[in-house]
């Protein structure tokens, strides 16, 4: 059975897209037929992170019914398929993320994982991608306005029906004043699957157009990234 697992925050910038790149990567490295999909239409960058950005058939043009979704699949050398979303304006205008349930349906078929990179914030096309995951990933960074949103996050997809699998803690820093995981954990009642190191090896490797677990593989997030991959493959 394919698992969908929705990468999502309240905010912006706690670290979506690196997780769902990282996450998706390791995967795959780890055989695991593993999809990462762009859901963020309005600010796309998992394509751009991963040097797709040129491709000219993304998920823009699936959800505004002018290519079919097997057309916007593209797979890196790691084995990893990548549905990136366009950057055009236009292009988001066009796109209608009520077709994304169906799209995904389609992509079943190939994948034991599949991804979503949700975007901020808590419009239409932010909401579709809580519905229609069998669990929610919550990228939360150590501090309390970003718990704050998560919160948020986690009631909305309550209200949508969908299931919230776990927090996953980001930039997190042996910083005094930062929140632990522990009390995250406790405060949100979701249990947090892995703690993600500040690391500035995440940017650089980004620099690069490469995930981190392939640019520098011993980096202390690239550990933490493999370990929360073995943590999934290992529960389904
Ligand atoms: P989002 O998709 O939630 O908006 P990104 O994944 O694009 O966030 O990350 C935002 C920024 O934070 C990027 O510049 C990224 O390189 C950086 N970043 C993410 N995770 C880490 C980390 N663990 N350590 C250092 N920098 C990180
Ligand atoms: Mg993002």
């Amino acid at each position: 059975m394919t698992k969908v697992y929705t990468i999502a925050s309240g905010k912006g910038g706690t670290g979506k897209t690196m997780t769902t790149v990282n996450l998706g990567t390791s995967l795959a490295m780890l055989g695991k037929r593993t999809i990462v999909l762009d859901a963020d239409i309005g600010m796309a960058n998992l394509g751009l992170v991963l040097g797709l950005e040129k491709s000219k058939i993304t998920l823009h043009e699936v959800l505004a019914g002018k290519a079919d979704i097997s057309q916007a699949v593209y797979e890196l050398p790691t084995g990893l398929k990548v549905v990136p979303s366009g950057i055009s304006l236009q292009g988001f205008q066009n796109a209608d993320p009520d077709r994304l349930q169906f799209v995904m349906s389609k992509l079943v078929a190939d994948a034991d994982y599949i991804l979503i990179d949700a975007p901020a914030g808590i419009s239409k096309d932010g909401v579709i991608p809580l519905a229609i995951a069998d669990e929610v990933l919550l990228v939360v960074n150590p501090e309390l306005s970003s718990m704050a949103d998560a919160v948020k996050t986690k009631v909305l997809t309550e209200m949508v029906g969908g299931a919230i699998g776990g927090i996953i803690l980001n930039r997190a820093s042996a910083e005094k004043t930062e929140l632990t995981a522990q009390k995250i954990g406790d405060i949100m009642g979701v249990k947090v699957l892995e703690v993600i190191p500040e690391d500035p090896s995440v940017r650089r490797a980004a620099a690069f157009k490469t995930p981190v677990v392939v640019k520098y593989p011993d980096s202390s997030a690239a550990i933490a990234y493999r370990r929360l991959a073995g943590k999934i493959a290992g529960s389904k």
